[in-house]
């Protein structure tokens, strides 16, 4: 019984901002007091640097950075020419930031379902929704684990839409050898604190290989701008200031190991849930995901979800609403049913603490907890 856990056991939460710190303290204040130094607060050197690090990183042309995740949405899709009357396909087993920059182009999202195994878009269901008005279409590297990227672009090409990865989850994720990022025509990057790269506040990039969309972007995200007073079109205002950027450039050199010990936590708790009632996350060939979050499947979620609560376990849920059942989305008139592997999902995930300072004996508690609930259904 899960009540035999004592209610005075320490927090482990969903993810530890503070142990990471803890673990960077002098590189991270060290640059945080170089850029109050130079005053280096919007533009100058950071940005740039951090740019052209993430690029590298990446293995891409062109890395732009702005304000946050969701404003790198907008602007990639203002970019790539969605307007008024596109429509623009995604999956409704997101973050609402994915489907919110459609709508603010004028443009339409369209919901398609996902695979059950990869909890990505299913390539599939994305062809069979293209119309003659679809002008984009958005995969989500969801959970760190890239969507099925070469069927996706396959369809796009052959009809001509624009490819715009979300890898808000996925920094550093290959597919078949290949970073995110730089596999559609443009991706977009959150920087928000919880992310695999996490800023001191918000932050966001864009990606790709395209130097026209990058032009258009540079603008986009500093009011159309082509020099200080003048404005070929309307833009907005979204920029990655100079202390996020070095920020991030310092945490940037600890990613590829922080998402390695992701990697050996997920293959681990993969191996204690084996033989339980519990599905664990499926890792195609294709894919070296980089585990923003570990999510399983389990018949009796909330039971479980609440078992997890009272033992100050911070579990959540990504997300128990998708977004065509949310009512910011009513006015689309999505019946439910129509999306039954998404809606079945979101009523059996359940995502575990996991993050590259977590203690061996905090991963321990997280399984023998999980295991025994999962025992004495
Ligand atoms: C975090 C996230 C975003 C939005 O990023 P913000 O920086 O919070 O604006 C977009 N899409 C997905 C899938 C995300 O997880």
């Amino acid at each position: 019984m899960a009540a035999t856990v004592a209610s005075a056991t320490r927090e482990i939460p969903l993810v530890d901002l503070k142990a990471q710190y803890r673990s960077i303290k002098p590189e991270i204040d060290a640059a945080i007091q170089a850029v109050v130094d130079q005053t280096a607060f919007v533009g100058g050197p950071y940005i740039k640097q951090f740019e052209a690090a993430f690029a590298a990183f990446c293995d891409v042309e062109h890395a732009i950075g702005v304000g946050n995740g969701s404003d790198a949405l907008y602007i990639a899709l203002r970019a790539g020419g969605v307007g008024p009357g596109d429509e623009v396909i995604t999956v409704s087993h997101t973050f609402i930031a994915t489907a919110e920059a459609v709508s603010l182009c004028g443009a339409i999202p369209v919901f398609v379902d996902i695979d059950p195994r990869t909890y990505t878009m299913d390539p599939a269901a994305f062809a069979a929704a293209i119309t003659p008005r679809t002008k984009a279409v958005i995969p989500v590297h969801l959970y760190g684990l890239p969507a099925d990227m070469d069927a996706i672009m396959e369809i796009a090409r052959a009809h001509d839409i624009l490819v715009v990865e979300d890898a808000a989850q996925a920094h550093g994720a290959r597919y078949r050898g290949r970073r995110v990022g730089g596999i559609g025509d443009i991706a977009c990057f959150s920087f928000y604190p919880g992310k695999n790269l996490g800023a001191y506040g918000d932050a966001g990039m864009l990606t790709t290989n395209s130097a026209d969309l990058a032009k258009k972007v540079r603008m986009l995200r500093d009011h159309g701008r082509t020099s200080k007073y003048e404005h070929e079109f309307e833009g907005v205002s979204s920029r990655l200031d100079g202390m996020q950027a070095a920020v991030l450039n310092t945490k940037l050199r600890h990613l590829d190991g922080w998402n390695a010990a992701r990697r050996n936590l997920a293959a681990h708790f993969s191996e204690v849930l084996a033989g339980t009632p519990a599905t664990v996350p499926f890792v195609p060939d294709w894919a070296e995901p980089v585990w923003h979050l570990y999510v399983i499947q389990v018949p009796d979620r909330d039971a479980l979800l609440a078992q997890l609560k009272a033992a100050n376990i911070g579990a959540g849920i990504h997300y128990p609403l998708p977004l065509h059942r949310q009512p910011a989305y009513a006015h689309l008139g999505i019946e439910e049913g129509s999306l039954p592997v998404t809606e079945h999902v979101a009523r059996h995930i359940l995502s575990l603490p996991i993050y590259a300072e977590m203690l061996d004996e905090d991963a321990e508690r997280v399984m023998s907890l999980t295991v025994n609930a999962l025992k004495s259904r």
